[in-house]
């Protein structure tokens, strides 16, 4: 599986100074790029969608990983 974030949909949004999928990604495969875009780091995911539930503009997916 792999997340995948749709930057059309994400908006500035956040929690103490953090995006949403930051502050709730358990495992903190989500920074924050330098145009201030999230960013999932893939090896660090663990695929439990938190990011996705917690997002208030319904910008992350879940999605199956082809190769
Ligand atoms: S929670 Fe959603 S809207 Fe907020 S930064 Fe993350 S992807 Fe974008
Ligand atoms: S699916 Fe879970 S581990 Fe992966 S980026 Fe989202 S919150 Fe973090």
């Amino acid at each position: 599986m792999v997340i995948v974030i749709d930057y059309d949909k994400c908006r500035p949004c956040g929690i103490y100074n953090k995006p949403v999928c930051i502050f709730y990604c358990p495992t903190g495969a989500i920074i924050q790029g330098k145009d201030k875009r999230p960013i999932v780091n893939a090896f660090l995911c663990e695929d439990c969608f938190e990011c996705g539930t917690r997002c208030p503009y319904k910008a992350i997916k879940i999605k199956e990983q082809t190769f």
